[in-house]
C-alpha cells in the first residue's frame, strides 16, 4: 500500500494527498505534519518506512468538505485519490492486490464548486495570464458559473486588471517575465506556474476547440495568439484539476481593454469599492450598496461595482431599468419577493455539468422555472425598458422542462442522491413498483397468498418464509393433492414434504422473492437512471438555463438599485460626453449610513463643480484642518462617478458626470510596512503612476500628498505635481493639502480653485461644520483638534505657545531657530504651578470625598451644594 500511496504521490508533489482508506482520507509523512497542524487534528503514526515511523492524520470522508475548505484557505491545494474499486474486488485479483486507487480531482482556490466552499455572492475566479512577445492577454473563469472571458491587455495594465478581477487563483508561464514579480508581489497573490507545453497556442486551439465542440474559435471572434494562449492554459489547468471532467463553459466572451473606467489597485483599496481598509466587506461601498435578493444578482453587482463602464449607451440602458422599477414600486416588490425564492440556478447548473450534483440542484432550477414564469407574468404589466425586455426572452419557453422536473421530482429532495428518495412516485412504473415492493413487501405477498387460495380452493393455503427455502407456499397433504395434479401442477411446483406440510413454490413467487429482495436496490438503481437522464435533459439547456440565470440576475440588480434610490433619495445622474462633473448636495454613501447608525448628527451634504473647459482641467485645491471632512469630500465625489458609470442612481439632489475614463485616487503617507517600502516611497510610487497615465478624461483624487517627508520637500513636490495635473494630464481633481502656501497657486493657474471646509472657533474649541466653500482655510486648527484628541493640557498650553510665536515670527521675519532659542523651555512651564495634572484630585472632589449624605439634614445638604457651588 505504501508503494502505492508513494507512487501516486510523486505525482502531486506540490499538493497534500487525500488518500482514501475506507471510511477515511489519510494523509502520511509530510502531508500530515503540515494538514494536522492546519487542521489541528492529532497526529498518530502507521507502520514504518526506511526504518523510521510513518507520521499520519485523517479526516472522516463524511466530514471531509469542512476541512478541504480550511486547508485550501490556509493556501493548500488538495489531491483527492479515491478508492477504484472495492476491497472485494481487488482480492478477486489475488490475495495480495492493494484496492486500485486514483486521483479524482484537484481541488485549489481557483476550481471550487461546492457550495460549502464558494461564497455565495461572490465570483470565484481562476485567471491565466498569457503573453506572446509583448502582446499579453489574460482570461478568467469562473466554473462555478461557467462564466469565461478574456481580455487584450498590455503589461502595465495587468495590476490593474488582476486587482479589479481579484482571482483566487492565477496561472502563469514558468520562468515568468521579470515585470510581473513586482505585480503579483504588490497585489499579494501568488501565482500556480504551469509548464511552457500548458501555454502553447498551438495545442491550445485543439483544445479549446473540443471543449467548446467547434471546429474553429472563429464562432466566438477574432482572437490573438496570447488571448488563444491564456485561455488554452485554463482549459489544460481544468483537464488537470477535474481529472478529464471538463466543466461546462459558456463561450469565451471577449472584452475590450477600455469599455471599462480604469480603476488601479491602490484606488480600488482607497475608496473600498468591494472591502473595506479593514479587509472585510463591511464598511465598503459594496456592502452600503447591495440589497440584492439573489446569489447571481449580488454577483452581478460586485462585478458592476468593480467594472464601471465607459460605454454611455450601456449607462443608459441600465439607469433606464432602474427608473422603470423605481416607478413601479409596487410591482417592483412582488418580483423581489419572486426573485427571493431563486436559488442559485448557475451554481446548480456546474455542479450538474460536473457530475458532482445532486437532487438539490435540480429543484433549484426548477424553483428558477417556476419563478420565472411568476416573474415573467409581473414585467408584462407595463412596457419595459430595453434591458428589461432583452431579459425577458430568456424567462419563458421552457415548458417542457419545467413539466419535467415538475413531474420528476419530489417537492423536497433529500440531500444526496445516493440515498434515494428524489424521484416523485407515479413518475416511473418500473421505480414505483420497485418501492411498492420494499415498502410493503409482505403485503404484496399476502395478497398473492389472497390469489392462490382463491385458484386452487385452499382456504387454510399460506405462503412462509424461513432461511433456508426462503419463501413458499404451504398446505395440508389433503389439500396438496389438488395442487399436484393437473391444471394445478402446472403452477405450483413441489418444494418439499415435510411430517404434515407439503411446501410449493411458483415461477411467480420466486420472482416475487427475488424482486423483494432486490427491490430496495433496484429502486436506488432506477433513480439513478432517471437521476442521469434528468440531468441530461437539464443540461441539454444548458444556455437557455445560463441565460435564465443571467436575465435573472439583470432584475435583481435594477430592482436592488432602484430600492436603494427610493429608500435612501438617490438621484439619477445625467452620464454624456462631456467634460463636466457637477454635483449638487452629493453625500458619501458609507459615511452617511455609519452616522446614521450612530443616531448622532446628520451627514452635511456639499456640492461639487469640477466642469472643465474642453481642452483645460479643473482642479479644486482643498484646505482645511484635519478632521474637517476634506477626505470624505474627496472620496464622496469619486464614488459618485462611480456609481454614475456603474448605471446606478448616485447619492446627491442632481449630478451631472461627463465620461470618467480613469479614477485615481492617492492618500499621502498611508503605511505600508508589511510591503518592506517607506512610506513617502510608496507615496510618490502611487503619484508618479498618475502623472505618467492620466489623460484629460481622468478624475484625480489626492488626499494629502507629500506629507511623507520634510515640510519644504513635500509642499514642493506638492506644488510640482499640481501644476503638472493643471497643464500636462488637464485632469478633473480634487486635491486636499494641509500645505496653505498652495492655495496661492489658484490665481496663477487656469482652471485651479480653492475650497476650504468650514470650522468655526467657539471658546478656544472647534466646531466642524463639515461645510465645503470656496475660499481658502485661514489656519489649520491642528492645536484645537490635537486637544479634541486628548493631548495633556501641558502639551496643549505649550503647543499654542510655540504657534503663536511662531505666527508672530513669521509676521517679524525672525528665523524659527531664533525663536526657539528665545522660547523658555517645556519643564519651565510644565513645572510652574498652574495646570493640575490628570488624574489629581481637585479641591472640589477632595470636599465632595468629606461628605456623608446619610448624616445629613436636608439643610445641610443645600448649605454644602452652595458651598461648592462658591468654589468653582
Ligand atoms: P479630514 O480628511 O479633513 O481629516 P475626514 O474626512 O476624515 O476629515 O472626516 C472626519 C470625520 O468627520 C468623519 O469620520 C465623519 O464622521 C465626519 N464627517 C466628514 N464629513 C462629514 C459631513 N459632510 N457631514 C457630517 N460628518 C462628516
Amino acid at each position: 500500500m505504501m508503494a502505492q500511496y508513494l507512487e501516486i504521490k510523486s505525482q502531486y508533489a506540490d499538493a497534500l494527498l487525500f488518500y482514501r482508506m475506507g471510511d477515511f482520507y489519510e494523509l502520511f509523512f509530510d502531508d500530515a505534519v503540515a494538514a494536522s497542524e492546519a487542521l489541528d487534528i492529532a497526529l498518530t503514526k502507521r507502520g514504518k518506512h526506511d526504518g523510521a515511523d510513518i507520521p499520519m492524520c485523517g479526516v472522516p470522508v463524511h466530514s471531509a468538505e469542512g476541512y478541504l475548505l480550511t486547508l485550501i484557505r490556509k493556501g493548500f491545494r488538495v489531491a483527492v485519490c479515491e478508492q477504484m474499486e472495492s476491497p472485494a474486488e481487488a482480492k478477486k485479483r489475488g490475495s495480495k492486490s492493494v484496492v486500485k486507487r486514483d486521483v479524482v480531482r484537484l481541488v485549489t482556490p481557483g476550481t471550487l464548486t461546492e457550495e460549502t466552499l464558494l461564497e455565495a455572492r461572490r465570483h470565484n475566479y481562476l485567471a491565466a495570464l498569457a503573453h506572446v512577445r509583448d502582446d499579453w492577454a489574460l482570461a478568467w473563469t469562473d466554473i462555478s458559473t461557467g462564466a469565461f472571458h478574456v481580455l487584450p491587455i498590455t503589461l502595465a495594465r495587468v495590476g490593474p486588471e488582476l486587482a479589479c478581477l481579484a482571482p483566487a487563483e492565477i496561472l502563469i508561464s514558468e520562468n515568468p517575465h521579470d515585470g510581473l514579480h513586482t505585480i503579483f508581489e504588490d497585489l499579494g497573490i501568488e501565482p500556480t506556474e504551469l509548464g511552457k507545453s500548458s501555454f502553447d497556442s498551438t495545442s491550445a486551439l485543439t483544445r479549446l476547440n473540443a471543449q467548446f465542440g467547434v471546429a474553429s474559435l472563429d464562432a466566438f471572434g477574432q482572437f490573438s495568439r496570447p488571448e488563444v494562449s491564456a485561455m488554452g492554459a485554463l482549459v489544460d489547468y481544468l483537464d488537470l484539476t477535474q481529472k478529464g471532467k471538463l466543466p461546462l463553459l459558456r463561450p469565451p466572451q471577449q472584452e475590450k481593454l477600455h469599455s471599462a473606467m480604469q480603476i488601479d489597485a491602490a484606488t480600488r483599496r482607497n475608496l473600498e469599492i468591494t472591502h473595506s481598509l479593514q479587509g472585510g466587506r463591511a464598511g465598503s461601498l459594496l456592502s452600503v450598496v447591495d440589497r440584492t435578493v439573489t446569489a447571481g444578482g449580488a454577483r452581478l453587482l460586485e462585478r458592476r461595482l468593480s467594472t464601471p463602464s465607459c460605454d454611455l449607451d450601456n449607462i443608459h440602458r441600465r439607469q433606464d431599468g432602474i427608473t422603470w422599477f423605481r416607478e413601479m414600486p409596487e410591482i417592483a416588490q412582488k418580483v423581489r419577493d419572486a426573485l427571493k425564492r431563486v436559488p442559485d440556478v448557475d451554481r446548480a447548473l456546474s455542479r450538474l455539468g460536473l457530475d458532482r450534483g445532486e437532487p438539490r440542484d435540480m429543484t433549484a432550477i426548477r424553483s428558477a422555472l417556476e419563478q420565472s414564469i411568476a416573474i415573467s407574468a409581473l414585467l408584462a404589466e407595463a412596457p419595459p425598458p430595453e434591458i428589461v425586455a432583452d431579459a425577458m426572452h430568456a424567462l419563458t419557453g421552457h415548458d417542457e422542462l419545467r413539466g419535467l422536473l415538475d413531474d420528476a421530482l419530489v417537492a423536497e429532495p433529500p440531500l444526496l442522491a445516493r440515498d434515494g428518495g428524489f424521484i416523485a412516485a407515479g413518475y416511473d412504473t418500473d421505480l414505483d413498483e420497485a418501492r411498492k415492493l420494499r415498502d410493503e413487501g409482505r403485503g404484496v405477498i399476502a395478497g398473492l397468498q389472497k390469489t392462490y387460495s382463491e385458484q386452487t380452493g385452499v382456504a387454510s393455503l399460506k405462503i412462509k418464509h424461513n432461511n433456508v427455502l426462503g419463501y413458499f407456499i404451504e398446505t395440508t397433504a389433503t389439500h396438496a393433492e389438488k395442487m399436484m395434479a393437473p391444471p394445478l401442477n402446472e403452477t405450483f411446483i413441489h418444494r418439499q414434504t415435510t411430517a404434515n406440510q407439503i411446501r410449493f413454490t411458483t415461477v411467480e413467487l420466486s420472482e416475487l422473492e427475488r424482486r423483494i429482495m432486490n427491490a430496495g436496490s433496484e429502486a436506488l438503481e432506477i433513480e439513478k437512471r432517471l437521476y442521469s437522464s434528468l440531468s441530461r435533459a437539464i443540461l441539454d439547456k444548458q444556455a437557455d438555463m445560463a441565460a435564465l440565470a443571467q436575465a435573472l440576475a439583470e432584475f435583481d440588480v435594477c430592482s436592488a438599485l432602484a430600492d436603494l434610490a427610493t429608500d435612501l433619495d438617490w438621484c439619477r445622474p445625467t452620464v454624456d460626453a462631456s467634460r463636466a462633473f457637477d454635483v449638487t448636495s452629493g453625500r458619501h454613501p458609507v459615511v452617511e449610513k455609519a452616522l446614521r447608525a450612530q443616531g448622532g448628527s446628520s451627514f452635511v451634504a456639499n456640492d461639487c463643480q469640477l466642469t472643465a473647459d474642453d481642452d483645460g482641467a479643473s482642479i479644486a485645491l482643498l484646505t482645511g484642518p484635519n478632521m474637517a471632512g476634506k477626505s470624505t469630500y474627496l472620496r464622496q465625489n469619486a464614488l459618485i462617478a462611480l456609481l454614475a458609470q456603474t448605471g446606478s442612481y448616485v447619492p446627491a439632489e442632481s449630478a451631472h458626470v461627463g465620461l470618467v475614463s480613469q479614477i485615481f485616487s492617492r492618500v499621502g503617507a498611508s503605511d505600508d510596512l508589511a510591503r518592506g517600502r517607506s512610506t513617502f516611497m510608496v507615496e510618490m510610487v502611487e503619484t508618479a503612476a498618475i502623472l505618467n497615465q492620466a489623460d484629460d478624461r481622468a478624475l484625480v483624487i489626492l488626499d494629502e500628498i507629500g506629507r511623507g517627508t520634510a515640510t519644504y520637500d513635500g509642499l514642493s513636490i506638492a506644488w510640482a505635481t499640481l501644476e503638472h495635473l493643471q497643464s500636462v494630464n488637464k485632469v478633473r481633481a480634487l486635491f486636499a493639502t494641509h500645505y496653505h502656501e498652495l492655495t496661492a497657486l489658484a490665481s496663477k493657474l487656469d482652471g485651479v480653485r480653492n475650497a476650504t471646509v468650514a470650522v468655526r472657533e467657539w471658546e478656544g474649541d472647534v466646531i466642524f461644520l463639515h461645510e465645503v466653500h470656496e475660499g481658502a482655510a485661514d489656519r489649520s486648527y491642528g492645536v484645537q483638534v490635537a486637544q479634541l484628541a486628548g493631548l495633556p493640557p501641558a502639551v496643549i498650553t505649550r503647543a499654542r505657545s510655540v504657534l503663536d510665536a511662531l505666527e508672530k515670527g513669521e509676521r517679524e521675519n525672525t528665523s524659527p531657530k531664533a525663536l526657539i532659542d528665545d522660547l523658555p523651555l517645556f519643564s519651565a512651564i510644565a513645572n510652574a504651578p498652574a495646570p493640575t495634572k490628570p488624574g489629581a484630585e481637585s479641591k472640589i472632589e477632595a470636599q465632595i470625598k468629606e461628605l456623608h449624605p446619610d448624616e445629613m439634614t436636608p439643610m445641610e445638604a443645600l448649605q454644602a451644594l452652595y458651598h461648592l457651588k462658591s468654589l468653582l
